[in-house]
């Protein structure tokens, strides 16, 4: 499974957001989408999601344009994890992650032996099925975070995207979160694409990287190549120093302290 943007522009009425974005995303690793506030990540999910159309260009999932899928058939194959969303409340976490099985059933019919189970395993896989019983309402921000994911998980997706999904979670939380991230993109070889603020995280998780400065495609590659000092200055205007761990040789990202920031377009 590869998909694929292609050319893609996007305006919100007159304003132009994305322009001309080419990348493409394989399965079984981690793409991370990095640029700073209003660089057009959220957007470009949405393009991807289908939820916006492009202006111009168009998104690929093996070849065949997405436009033409029914959002019932999208959602089989491409889910998305949005940035801080507020579960439906009054429902425990099995009810809400057995949402995720919506596009598998037909008009009225109702969930099957299967569905239960997918959702089982998929509580199982993120790691919270001791939280089956209990209403979403009072689950941590943390939790609520594995809830949304394990209802985009239990669409079975071969496409996941996740705006952001490290945002106000703590730094044990956060890492839990990319592990997950990486062990699913690598034991169901699915294509997961992320949104991230974080660079050291970035840096350390993904595969691949694109980084959007206003619309466009500064740079893409392997984080050693995207994570320099010259783009990282140029895209949020700050001077970081990349350090690199001894013993595991991951790296990671300080803003250099005592330079200044520098205004950017
Ligand atoms: P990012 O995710 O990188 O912070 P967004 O994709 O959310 O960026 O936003 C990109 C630009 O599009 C911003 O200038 C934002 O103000 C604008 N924008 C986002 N949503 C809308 C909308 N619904 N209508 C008009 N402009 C929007």
């Amino acid at each position: 499974m590869v998909l694929k943007v292609e050319n893609l522009s996007f305006r919100y009425e007159n304003v132009g957001v994305l322009n001309d974005v080419t990348f493409q995303a394989k399965q079984g690793g981690i793409t991370g989408i990095i640029g700073p506030n209003g660089s057009g990540k959220t957007t470009l999910l949405r393009c991807i999601a289908n939820v916006l159309k492009p202006n111009q260009g168009a998104v690929f999932i093996d070849g065949k344009d997405t436009r033409i899928f029914k959002n019932k058939e999208l959602a089989k194959v491409l889910s998305v994890v949005p940035q801080l969303t507020s579960l439906t409340t009054g429902f425990t976490v099995f009810e809400t992650v057995l949402l995720g099985r919506y596009p598998h059933l037909g008009v009225f019919q109702r969930e099957s032996k299967k569905d239960y189970q997918v959702v089982n395993s998929t509580l199982e896989r993120v790691g919270i099925s001791h939280l089956a019983k209990r209403d979403v309402d009072e689950l941590s921000g943390g939790e609520k975070q594995l809830v949304t994911i394990a209802l985009a998980l239990a669409q079975e997706p071969q496409i996941l995207c996740l705006d952001e999904p490290t945002l106000h979670l703590d730094i044990n939380m956060q890492y839990m979160i990319m592990d997950l991230c990486k062990e699913i993109s690598r034991d169901k070889r699915i294509v997961v694409i992320v949104v991230l603020h974080d660079l050291t995280l970035a840096a350390q998780y993904c595969d691949d990287l694109i980084i959007l400065k206003n619309g466009k495609v500064l740079a893409m590659g392997p984080p050693d190549e995207v994570i320099v000092e010259e783009y990282i200055l140029n895209t949020y205007g700050v001077k970081v120093i990349i350090g690199q761990d001894e013993l595991t040789g991951l790296k990671y990202i300080l803003p250099s302290l005592g330079s200044k920031v520098k205004t950017i377009q």
